[in-house]
Protein backbone atom coordinates (compact mmCIF):
# COMPACT_ATOMS: atom_id res chain seq x y z
CA UNK A 1 0.00 0.00 0.00
CA UNK A 2 1.69 3.65 -0.88
CA UNK A 3 1.93 6.28 1.66
CA UNK A 4 -0.95 8.09 0.17
CA UNK A 5 -3.52 5.41 0.64
CA UNK A 6 -2.44 4.75 4.12
CA UNK A 7 -2.57 8.07 4.84
CA UNK A 8 -6.72 8.08 2.55
CA UNK A 9 -7.55 5.77 4.62
CA UNK A 10 -6.28 6.20 8.21
CA UNK A 11 -8.04 9.73 7.22
CA UNK A 12 -11.33 7.70 5.94
CA UNK A 13 -11.21 5.58 9.51
CA UNK A 14 -11.33 8.69 11.43
CA UNK A 15 -14.58 10.04 10.07
CA UNK A 16 -15.93 6.54 10.54
CA UNK A 17 -15.00 5.99 14.04
CA UNK A 18 -16.58 9.54 14.04
CA UNK A 19 -19.91 8.47 12.83
CA UNK A 20 -19.97 5.24 14.53
CA UNK A 21 -19.69 7.04 18.13
CA UNK A 22 -22.11 9.51 17.12
CA UNK A 23 -24.72 6.65 16.01
CA UNK A 24 -23.65 4.49 19.30
CA UNK A 25 -24.91 7.71 22.00
CA UNK A 26 -28.35 7.23 20.19
CA UNK A 27 -31.02 5.05 20.69
CA UNK A 28 -35.33 4.86 19.68
CA UNK A 29 -37.82 4.48 21.99
CA UNK A 30 -38.70 1.10 20.20
CA UNK A 31 -37.06 -1.04 17.68
CA UNK A 32 -37.11 1.28 15.11
CA UNK A 33 -33.62 2.00 14.02
CA UNK A 34 -32.64 0.45 10.84
CA UNK A 35 -28.78 -0.52 9.89
CA UNK A 36 -28.53 -1.73 6.00
CA UNK A 37 -25.13 -3.57 5.16
CA UNK A 38 -24.82 -3.51 1.77
CA UNK A 39 -22.50 -5.85 0.20
CA UNK A 40 -20.26 -4.28 -3.13
CA UNK A 41 -22.01 -6.81 -5.74
CA UNK A 42 -25.79 -6.44 -4.37
CA UNK A 43 -27.99 -4.87 -7.02
CA UNK A 44 -29.29 -1.31 -5.89
CA UNK A 45 -32.98 -2.25 -6.95
CA UNK A 46 -32.47 -5.35 -4.69
CA UNK A 47 -32.20 -3.83 -1.80
CA UNK A 48 -34.93 -1.01 -2.43
CA UNK A 49 -37.44 -4.15 -2.90
CA UNK A 50 -35.86 -5.66 0.53
CA UNK A 51 -36.98 -2.14 2.13
CA UNK A 52 -40.54 -1.87 0.08
CA UNK A 53 -41.37 -5.53 1.58
CA UNK A 54 -40.23 -4.38 5.37
CA UNK A 55 -42.11 -0.99 4.89
CA UNK A 56 -45.00 -3.03 4.09
CA UNK A 57 -44.16 -5.89 6.89
CA UNK A 58 -43.89 -2.55 9.20
CA UNK A 59 -47.85 -1.92 9.05
CA UNK A 60 -48.02 -4.79 11.66
CA UNK A 61 -46.43 -3.13 14.62
CA UNK A 62 -48.87 -2.61 17.10
CA UNK A 63 -47.52 0.98 18.56
CA UNK A 64 -48.62 3.46 16.04
CA UNK A 65 -45.67 5.38 17.13
CA UNK A 66 -43.14 2.73 16.54
CA UNK A 67 -44.39 1.73 13.22
CA UNK A 68 -44.59 5.61 11.66
CA UNK A 69 -41.42 5.63 12.94
CA UNK A 70 -39.46 2.44 11.43
CA UNK A 71 -41.88 3.25 7.75
CA UNK A 72 -40.45 7.02 7.95
CA UNK A 73 -37.06 5.37 8.52
CA UNK A 74 -37.65 2.64 5.50
CA UNK A 75 -38.80 5.78 3.23
CA UNK A 76 -35.84 7.99 4.17
CA UNK A 77 -33.45 5.18 3.05
CA UNK A 78 -34.92 4.77 0.36
CA UNK A 79 -34.52 8.34 -1.05
CA UNK A 80 -31.26 8.04 -0.45
CA UNK A 81 -30.86 5.25 -2.70
CA UNK A 82 -31.80 6.73 -5.69
CA UNK A 83 -28.60 8.42 -5.83
CA UNK A 84 -27.12 5.34 -6.59
CA UNK A 85 -26.71 3.39 -9.68
CA UNK A 86 -24.44 0.51 -7.77
CA UNK A 87 -22.96 -0.06 -4.33
CA UNK A 88 -19.39 1.67 -4.19
CA UNK A 89 -16.59 -0.14 -3.75
CA UNK A 90 -16.70 -2.33 -0.79
CA UNK A 91 -20.38 -1.25 -0.39
CA UNK A 92 -22.16 0.55 1.85
CA UNK A 93 -23.99 0.94 5.13
CA UNK A 94 -27.44 2.88 6.14
CA UNK A 95 -28.73 3.94 9.08
CA UNK A 96 -31.71 5.58 9.55
CA UNK A 97 -34.40 6.56 12.64
CA UNK A 98 -36.06 8.26 14.93
CA UNK A 99 -33.92 8.79 17.78
CA UNK A 100 -34.55 9.76 21.50
CA UNK A 101 -33.73 13.65 21.66
CA UNK A 102 -34.95 13.98 25.17
CA UNK A 103 -38.59 15.35 26.67
CA UNK A 104 -40.26 12.79 24.31
CA UNK A 105 -39.26 14.79 21.42
CA UNK A 106 -37.78 12.13 18.05
CA UNK A 107 -35.02 13.91 16.11
CA UNK A 108 -34.67 11.56 12.27
CA UNK A 109 -31.49 10.75 11.55
CA UNK A 110 -29.81 9.53 8.59
CA UNK A 111 -26.34 8.28 7.52
CA UNK A 112 -24.99 6.62 5.36
CA UNK A 113 -21.30 5.15 5.29
CA UNK A 114 -19.99 4.65 1.48
CA UNK A 115 -16.82 2.16 1.11
CA UNK A 116 -16.07 0.92 4.75
CA UNK A 117 -12.11 -0.02 4.86
CA UNK A 118 -13.10 -3.60 4.55
CA UNK A 119 -15.80 -5.28 1.87
CA UNK A 120 -18.94 -5.80 3.09
CA UNK A 121 -19.07 -9.41 3.22
CA UNK A 122 -23.33 -10.27 3.28
CA UNK A 123 -26.85 -8.04 2.78
CA UNK A 124 -28.29 -7.26 6.85
CA UNK A 125 -31.01 -5.78 7.04
CA UNK A 126 -31.35 -5.05 11.21
CA UNK A 127 -34.26 -2.98 13.09
CA UNK A 128 -33.51 -2.32 16.24
CA UNK A 129 -33.25 0.14 19.74
CA UNK A 130 -30.29 0.75 18.54
CA UNK A 131 -28.03 0.77 15.23
CA UNK A 132 -25.82 -2.21 14.77
CA UNK A 133 -22.57 -0.97 14.19
CA UNK A 134 -20.44 -3.65 15.78
CA UNK A 135 -19.19 -4.91 11.57
CA UNK A 136 -18.17 -1.64 11.20
CA UNK A 137 -16.49 -1.37 14.34
CA UNK A 138 -14.29 -5.28 13.53
CA UNK A 139 -13.01 -2.98 9.86
CA UNK A 140 -12.22 0.21 11.91
CA UNK A 141 -10.25 -2.47 14.50
CA UNK A 142 -8.31 -3.67 11.30
CA UNK A 143 -4.44 -3.40 11.13
CA UNK A 144 -1.68 -5.28 10.37
CA UNK A 145 -1.03 -8.33 8.07
CA UNK A 146 0.00 -11.49 9.72
CA UNK A 147 1.41 -14.81 7.89
CA UNK A 148 -0.41 -18.18 9.68
CA UNK A 149 0.72 -21.48 10.14
CA UNK A 150 -0.52 -24.18 11.33
CA UNK A 151 0.98 -28.05 10.75
CA UNK A 152 1.12 -31.01 12.01
CA UNK A 153 2.89 -33.99 10.69
CA UNK A 154 -0.15 -35.07 8.91
CA UNK A 155 -1.63 -32.04 7.72
CA UNK A 156 -0.93 -28.23 7.44
CA UNK A 157 -2.52 -24.95 7.08
CA UNK A 158 -1.59 -21.58 5.73
CA UNK A 159 -3.07 -18.44 4.84
CA UNK A 160 -3.84 -14.41 6.54
CA UNK A 161 -5.00 -12.91 9.18
CA UNK A 162 -5.45 -9.47 7.91
CA UNK A 163 -6.43 -6.93 10.97
CA UNK A 164 -8.91 -9.08 12.74
CA UNK A 165 -9.93 -11.59 9.49
CA UNK A 166 -8.96 -14.82 9.00
CA UNK A 167 -8.01 -15.69 5.53
CA UNK A 168 -7.54 -19.68 4.83
CA UNK A 169 -5.61 -19.87 1.73
CA UNK A 170 -3.91 -23.24 1.17
CA UNK A 171 -3.48 -26.55 2.77
CA UNK A 172 -1.63 -29.93 2.52
CA UNK A 173 -1.67 -33.50 3.84
CA UNK A 174 1.09 -35.82 3.85
CA UNK A 175 2.00 -39.27 3.41
CA UNK A 176 4.08 -39.56 6.83
CA UNK A 177 3.24 -43.30 7.76
CA UNK A 178 1.75 -43.98 11.27
CA UNK A 179 4.22 -45.23 13.89
CA UNK A 180 2.93 -48.30 13.32
CA UNK A 181 5.34 -50.12 11.07
CA UNK A 182 3.68 -53.29 8.94
CA UNK A 183 5.08 -56.75 9.45
CA UNK A 184 8.29 -57.67 7.62
CA UNK A 185 9.76 -54.29 7.56
CA UNK A 186 12.59 -53.91 9.78
CA UNK A 187 12.70 -50.51 12.33
CA UNK A 188 15.61 -49.16 11.53
CA UNK A 189 14.19 -48.81 7.80
CA UNK A 190 10.90 -47.59 9.13
CA UNK A 191 12.04 -44.99 11.19
CA UNK A 192 14.24 -43.70 8.25
CA UNK A 193 11.60 -43.50 5.65
CA UNK A 194 9.01 -41.93 8.52
CA UNK A 195 11.84 -39.25 9.15
CA UNK A 196 12.33 -38.72 5.57
CA UNK A 197 8.59 -38.06 4.86
CA UNK A 198 8.28 -36.05 7.71
CA UNK A 199 10.84 -33.86 6.27
CA UNK A 200 9.49 -33.96 3.08
CA UNK A 201 6.19 -32.69 4.54
CA UNK A 202 7.76 -29.80 6.19
CA UNK A 203 9.92 -28.60 3.28
CA UNK A 204 6.51 -28.86 0.99
CA UNK A 205 4.86 -26.88 4.03
CA UNK A 206 7.86 -24.53 3.71
CA UNK A 207 7.27 -24.18 -0.28
CA UNK A 208 3.86 -23.06 0.87
CA UNK A 209 4.42 -20.70 3.26
CA UNK A 210 6.76 -18.99 0.72
CA UNK A 211 4.88 -18.72 -2.14
CA UNK A 212 2.30 -17.09 -0.07
CA UNK A 213 4.16 -14.83 2.26
CA UNK A 214 7.93 -13.84 0.34
CA UNK A 215 6.39 -11.53 -2.15
CA UNK A 216 4.58 -9.96 0.51
CA UNK A 217 7.24 -9.90 3.44
CA UNK A 218 8.23 -5.89 3.11
CA UNK A 219 4.11 -5.64 4.17
CA UNK A 220 3.98 -8.59 6.78
CA UNK A 221 3.61 -7.44 10.40
CA UNK A 222 4.52 -10.65 11.21
CA UNK A 223 4.36 -14.71 11.05
CA UNK A 224 2.61 -17.09 13.57
CA UNK A 225 3.39 -20.56 13.84
CA UNK A 226 1.09 -23.27 15.88
CA UNK A 227 0.30 -26.99 16.06
CA UNK A 228 1.83 -29.72 18.60
CA UNK A 229 4.34 -30.16 19.92
CA UNK A 230 7.06 -30.92 18.74
CA UNK A 231 6.21 -30.59 15.35
CA UNK A 232 6.36 -27.08 15.17
CA UNK A 233 9.39 -26.69 17.25
CA UNK A 234 10.87 -29.11 14.58
CA UNK A 235 9.82 -27.34 11.97
CA UNK A 236 11.06 -23.69 13.00
CA UNK A 237 14.43 -25.05 14.55
CA UNK A 238 14.69 -26.85 11.02
CA UNK A 239 15.19 -23.43 9.32
CA UNK A 240 12.66 -25.00 6.87
CA UNK A 241 10.78 -21.27 5.99
CA UNK A 242 13.01 -18.50 3.54
CA UNK A 243 15.64 -16.89 6.04
CA UNK A 244 13.35 -13.82 5.93
CA UNK A 245 10.36 -14.76 7.26
CA UNK A 246 12.00 -17.01 9.28
CA UNK A 247 13.03 -13.37 11.11
CA UNK A 248 9.63 -12.35 11.26
CA UNK A 249 7.87 -15.49 13.25
CA UNK A 250 6.58 -13.65 16.13
CA UNK A 251 5.86 -16.93 18.42
CA UNK A 252 5.10 -20.22 18.13
CA UNK A 253 2.00 -21.68 19.68
CA UNK A 254 0.01 -24.69 20.61
CA UNK A 255 -2.97 -25.46 19.01
CA UNK A 256 -4.72 -28.17 18.62
CA UNK A 257 -6.08 -28.36 15.46
CA UNK A 258 -4.11 -28.34 12.23
CA UNK A 259 -7.26 -27.55 9.80
CA UNK A 260 -8.82 -24.23 8.61
CA UNK A 261 -9.94 -24.19 11.83
CA UNK A 262 -6.79 -24.71 13.44
CA UNK A 263 -5.76 -20.80 11.78
CA UNK A 264 -8.60 -19.30 14.25
CA UNK A 265 -7.17 -20.86 17.03
CA UNK A 266 -4.02 -20.01 16.76
CA UNK A 267 -4.88 -16.52 16.19
CA UNK A 268 -6.45 -16.81 19.45
CA UNK A 269 -3.73 -17.96 21.33
CA UNK A 270 -1.52 -15.08 20.00
CA UNK A 271 -3.81 -12.75 21.20
CA UNK A 272 -1.71 -10.97 23.99
CA UNK A 273 1.51 -11.28 20.90
CA UNK A 274 -1.02 -9.50 18.14
CA UNK A 275 -1.78 -6.85 20.64
CA UNK A 276 1.24 -6.10 21.64
CA UNK A 277 2.79 -5.58 18.20
CA UNK A 278 -0.04 -3.25 16.85
CA UNK A 279 0.66 -0.57 19.41
CA UNK A 280 4.30 -1.25 18.70
CA UNK A 281 4.46 1.20 15.62
CA UNK A 282 2.89 3.26 17.55
CA UNK A 283 5.34 2.90 20.52
CA UNK A 284 8.62 3.46 18.10
CA UNK A 285 7.08 6.87 17.06
CA UNK A 286 6.56 8.52 20.35
CA UNK A 287 9.62 6.99 21.48
CA UNK A 288 11.38 8.92 18.49
CA UNK A 289 9.46 12.16 19.21
CA UNK A 290 10.37 12.08 22.92
CA UNK A 291 13.61 11.60 21.61
CA UNK A 292 13.65 14.52 19.87
CA UNK A 293 12.03 16.64 22.51
CA UNK A 294 14.73 16.00 25.16
CA UNK A 295 18.31 15.45 22.78
CA UNK A 296 16.87 17.30 19.37
CA UNK A 297 15.41 19.81 18.06
CA UNK A 298 13.19 17.83 15.77
CA UNK A 299 10.31 17.98 18.02
CA UNK A 300 6.90 20.11 17.59
CA UNK A 301 4.10 19.99 19.80
CA UNK A 302 0.64 21.29 20.71
CA UNK A 303 -2.32 22.37 18.07
CA UNK A 304 -0.92 26.01 17.32
CA UNK A 305 2.94 25.03 16.58
CA UNK A 306 2.17 21.96 15.31
CA UNK A 307 -0.10 23.46 12.64
CA UNK A 308 2.61 26.34 12.19
CA UNK A 309 5.30 23.61 11.29
CA UNK A 310 3.13 21.97 9.35
CA UNK A 311 1.87 24.68 7.18
CA UNK A 312 5.96 25.77 6.54
CA UNK A 313 6.18 22.07 5.26
CA UNK A 314 8.81 20.85 7.77
CA UNK A 315 6.94 18.35 9.73
CA UNK A 316 7.64 14.68 8.24
CA UNK A 317 5.27 12.86 10.45
CA UNK A 318 2.40 14.03 12.59
CA UNK A 319 1.34 12.30 15.42
CA UNK A 320 -2.14 12.46 15.95
CA UNK A 321 -3.97 11.01 19.39
CA UNK A 322 -6.36 8.56 18.09
CA UNK A 323 -8.83 9.45 21.02
CA UNK A 324 -8.84 12.90 20.30
CA UNK A 325 -12.43 14.58 20.02
CA UNK A 326 -11.38 18.37 19.51
CA UNK A 327 -12.80 21.45 17.10
CA UNK A 328 -10.48 24.07 16.09
CA UNK A 329 -12.73 27.58 15.61
CA UNK A 330 -10.78 30.13 13.36
CA UNK A 331 -11.94 33.92 14.17
CA UNK A 332 -10.88 36.71 11.56
CA UNK A 333 -11.48 39.58 12.94
CA UNK A 334 -12.46 42.81 11.01
CA UNK A 335 -8.99 44.07 10.56
CA UNK A 336 -8.44 40.66 9.09
CA UNK A 337 -6.40 38.80 11.80
CA UNK A 338 -6.99 35.31 12.03
CA UNK A 339 -6.77 33.57 15.13
CA UNK A 340 -7.46 30.20 16.02
CA UNK A 341 -8.90 28.29 19.25
CA UNK A 342 -9.32 24.57 20.08
CA UNK A 343 -12.32 23.86 21.75
CA UNK A 344 -13.71 20.57 23.13
CA UNK A 345 -16.16 18.64 20.77
CA UNK A 346 -19.35 19.10 23.11
CA UNK A 347 -18.97 22.97 24.41
CA UNK A 348 -20.49 25.99 22.21
CA UNK A 349 -18.53 27.98 20.20
CA UNK A 350 -17.15 30.68 22.43
CA UNK A 351 -16.82 34.43 21.08
CA UNK A 352 -13.21 35.84 20.65
CA UNK A 353 -11.89 39.11 21.64
CA UNK A 354 -8.83 39.29 18.69
CA UNK A 355 -5.23 39.33 20.75
CA UNK A 356 -4.02 41.69 18.12
CA UNK A 357 -6.74 44.67 17.90
CA UNK A 358 -9.19 43.94 20.64
CA UNK A 359 -11.72 43.23 18.14
CA UNK A 360 -14.89 40.97 18.54
CA UNK A 361 -15.40 38.02 16.67
CA UNK A 362 -19.06 36.16 17.88
CA UNK A 363 -19.54 32.69 17.49
CA UNK A 364 -21.67 33.09 13.97
CA UNK A 365 -18.69 34.74 12.32
CA UNK A 366 -16.37 32.07 13.72
CA UNK A 367 -15.72 28.78 11.44
CA UNK A 368 -15.43 25.54 13.00
CA UNK A 369 -13.60 22.43 12.44
CA UNK A 370 -13.09 18.81 13.47
CA UNK A 371 -8.83 19.15 14.47
CA UNK A 372 -7.83 15.81 12.78
CA UNK A 373 -9.67 17.17 9.92
CA UNK A 374 -8.04 20.14 9.81
CA UNK A 375 -4.28 19.16 10.24
CA UNK A 376 -5.11 16.24 7.78
CA UNK A 377 -6.10 18.50 5.13
CA UNK A 378 -2.86 20.90 5.48
CA UNK A 379 -1.07 17.44 5.54
CA UNK A 380 -1.55 15.82 2.71
CA UNK A 381 -1.29 19.36 0.65
CA UNK A 382 2.39 19.46 2.31
CA UNK A 383 3.18 16.04 1.46
CA UNK A 384 3.36 14.86 5.28
CA UNK A 385 2.33 11.37 6.60
CA UNK A 386 -0.01 12.04 9.47
CA UNK A 387 0.11 8.68 12.30
CA UNK A 388 -2.67 7.69 14.46
CA UNK A 389 -1.21 7.23 17.37
CA UNK A 390 -3.17 4.30 20.40
CA UNK A 391 -3.46 5.33 23.96
CA UNK A 392 -3.08 1.74 25.12
CA UNK A 393 0.34 2.78 26.45
CA UNK A 394 1.77 5.00 28.67
CA UNK A 395 3.65 7.37 25.65
CA UNK A 396 0.61 7.33 23.25
CA UNK A 397 -1.46 8.47 26.48
CA UNK A 398 1.02 11.48 27.38
CA UNK A 399 0.69 12.84 23.57
CA UNK A 400 -3.13 13.12 24.76
CA UNK A 401 -2.76 14.29 27.94
CA UNK A 402 0.12 16.55 27.81
CA UNK A 403 0.64 17.33 24.07
CA UNK A 404 -3.02 18.51 23.41
CA UNK A 405 -3.24 14.97 20.59
CA UNK A 406 -1.26 16.75 18.34
CA UNK A 407 2.79 16.32 18.00
CA UNK A 408 4.97 16.15 14.87
CA UNK A 409 8.55 15.07 14.27
CA UNK A 410 10.10 17.52 12.01
CA UNK A 411 12.46 16.85 8.78
CA UNK A 412 14.56 19.96 10.46
CA UNK A 413 14.90 22.05 12.72
CA UNK A 414 12.80 25.78 12.56
CA UNK A 415 13.16 26.97 15.65
CA UNK A 416 9.21 27.98 15.71
ZN1 LIG B 1 -7.76 41.93 15.02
Amino acid sequence: MSQQQDEQSDKQKYEFRRVIEELQEYSGSGTQLVSIYVPEDRQISDVAAHITQEHSEASNIKSKQTRTAVQDALTSLKDRLKYYKTPPENGMVLFSGAIDAGGGQTDMVTKVLESPPDPVESFRYHCDSAFLTEPLEHMLADKGLFGLIVLDRREANVGWLKGKRVEPVKSASSLVPGKQRKGGQSAQRFARLRLEAIDNFYQEVAEMADDLFVPERHELDGILVGGPSPTKDEFLDGDYLHHELQDLVLGKFDVSYTDESGLYDLVDAAEDVLAETEVMKDKQQMEEFFKELHDGEKATYGFEQTRQNLVMGSVDRLLLSEDLRSDVVTYECENGHEEREVVDRRKNTPEHDCTECGATVSAEEAEREDVIDHLIDIAEQRGTEAKFISTDFEKGEQLLTAFGGVAGILRYSTGV
